[in-house]
């Protein structure tokens, strides 16, 4: 098995893991952005969200709002920044599917989740709504 993530879901390569659940395992990211910079990852593997069974997104998410309140406090930060890098051309890099809690502080100099795009839009919102509602089915 090459999966990384697999891999440390398995215990067979160390992490600093900060809960075990049955369908979820959360540990410390090897190279934080930030002190107590967490990835929630489901045991099963899934390349990407859309890949998830719903009972192991209904997990993956419950357990990202069980710990982001312990992260948070148990850095002192004052908030928290919670995404994910879904899929190769979002810079995904380990392509197992995981939810990064990164703590953060007023003064950390980060941006937002809207400092990631310049905000290159070309179509109106209802053509856009229409599309992805097409696309839902
Ligand atoms: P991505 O860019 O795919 O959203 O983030 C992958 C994250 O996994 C990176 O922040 C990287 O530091 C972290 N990472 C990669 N390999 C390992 C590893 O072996 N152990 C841990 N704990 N984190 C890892
Ligand atoms: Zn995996």
């Amino acid at each position: 098995m090459s999966c990384i993530f697999c891999r440390i879901v398995n215990g067979e390569i160390p992490a600093e893991v900060i809960a075990r659940e049955p369908d979820v395992v959360a540990f410390l990211d090897v190279q934080p952005l930030a002190d107590g910079h967490v990835l929630v990852v489901p045991r099963a593997h899934a390349a990407a969200v859309e890949d998830l069974s719903p009972e192991a997104a209904d997990a993956l998410f419950r357990t990202v709002v069980r710990l982001a309140g312990p992260v948070r406090e148990g850095l002192g930060a004052a908030g928290t920044t919670i995404g994910i890098n879904n899929g190769e051309a979002t810079g995904q890099t380990v392509p197992h599917v995981h939810v990064h809690i990164v703590p953060r502080w007023p003064d950390d100099g980060a941006g937002t989740v809207h400092t990631i795009f310049p905000r290159r839009t070309s179509r109106t919102l209802p053509d856009v709504g229409a599309a992805i509602r097409k696309a839902i089915g």
